[in-house]
């Protein structure tokens, strides 16, 4: 079955949007745009002939199909490659911006960029170029990142960096993993940076610490098993000692602390804290709400 076949019966039958990429066969340009799409990504440097460019523009154009000019650092037009000396940001961006000006050519707007890179510092050049030259939505990623945990960290000091500064409309991570494990890292990092409403759980830890009077770790890692598939916005820290003790997180938060005076079971939340703190408002150890904000407003914690 040809790859256009394949794709036609996918479309249909997909529960989520189908973006098609277009490499090499312009050809299949205008049967794609025609074919219930939500969207085309053209590759500058596969796709070079002006008057195929034009003609799959022309056809999304009449079909309302939205494109993403996708410029690869790995796949850039040789001319440009060799015009600015390689894949530097500017190339990348000059590529983006020849490609829009056939766009325009016949009345196409309906254009994202991106102008991915697998280096990271030369991807957040780019971008930061292309969000000065550039009024359309811009699609952020570190291409080809790789394997985890080396692929994440990559992907992720990337985007994070430029949307903290404000640049980038969406975003893929691009890892050697299973896709899923791609639309998880996006999904939690837009929640982490609070762009998007969190679905699930965010759990606080403390490192491996001198100070810790439990261990740590093989209870966070309990925590995370047993709560990580709840769908439900919760917070829970786990502490290791009383550094960072009673009273030290948000008061919905449930939380977990080593050390012989610390609450030493996860603590559910508001309603036993109240009980816990008596009718008088004074805790478990005679200390007021008052006495507590002052340890806590006292010295530097632990880290
Ligand atoms: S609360 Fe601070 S000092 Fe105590 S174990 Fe955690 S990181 Fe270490």
């Amino acid at each position: 079955m040809t790859r256009l076949r394949v794709s036609a019966q996918i479309v249909p039958r997909s529960p989520v949007p189908i973006v098609a990429d277009i490499h090499f066969h312009v050809e299949d340009g205008p049967r794609r745009a025609r074919g219930g799409r939500a969207g085309l990504r053209l590759n500058p440097g596969n796709l070079r002939k002006p008057e195929e460019i034009r003609l799959v523009a022309s056809e999304a154009r009449d079909r309302g199909v939205p494109i993403r000019i996708g410029v690869n650092a790995g796949s850039l037009h040789p001319k440009i490659y060799e015009q600015f000396g390689g894949a530097t940001p500017e190339a990348l961006v000059e590529s983006a911006r020849v490609e829009l000006a056939y766009f325009e050519e016949v009345g196409f707007s309906d254009v994202k960029i991106s102008v991915k890179a697998s280096s990271v510092a030369t991807m957040i050049a780019a971008y930061r170029l292309a969000s000065q030259t550039f009024d359309h939505p811009l699609h952020l990623g570190v291409t080809e990142a790789g394997p985890l945990p080396g692929g994440l960290l990559k992907g992720t000091a990337g985007i994070a960096t430029l949307l903290a500064e404000g640049i980038g409309d969406t975003l893929r991570y691009s890892l050697t993993a299973d896709p899923v494990e791609e639309a998880n890292a996006g999904r939690q990092l837009l929640e982490v940076l609070g762009l998007r409403e969190r679905k699930g759980l965010d759990l606080i830890a403390c490192p491996s610490c001198g100070r810790a009077e439990v261990d740590v770790i093989k209870v966070a890692n309990e925590a995370q098993i047993a709560l990580s598939a709840l769908d439900v916005p919760i917070q829970v820290a786990v502490m290791g000692c009383v550094v960072n003790g009673p009273g030290g997180g948000p008061p919905r938060r449930p939380r977990h602390r080593g050390g012989q005076e610390a609450w030493p079971s996860l603590h559910p939340g508001p309603d036993r804290a109240r009980r816990r703190r008596g009718r008088d408002g004074r805790g478990a150890r005679g200390r007021s709400q008052e006495d507590r904000g002052r340890r806590h407003r006292g010295p530097p914690r632990g880290p």
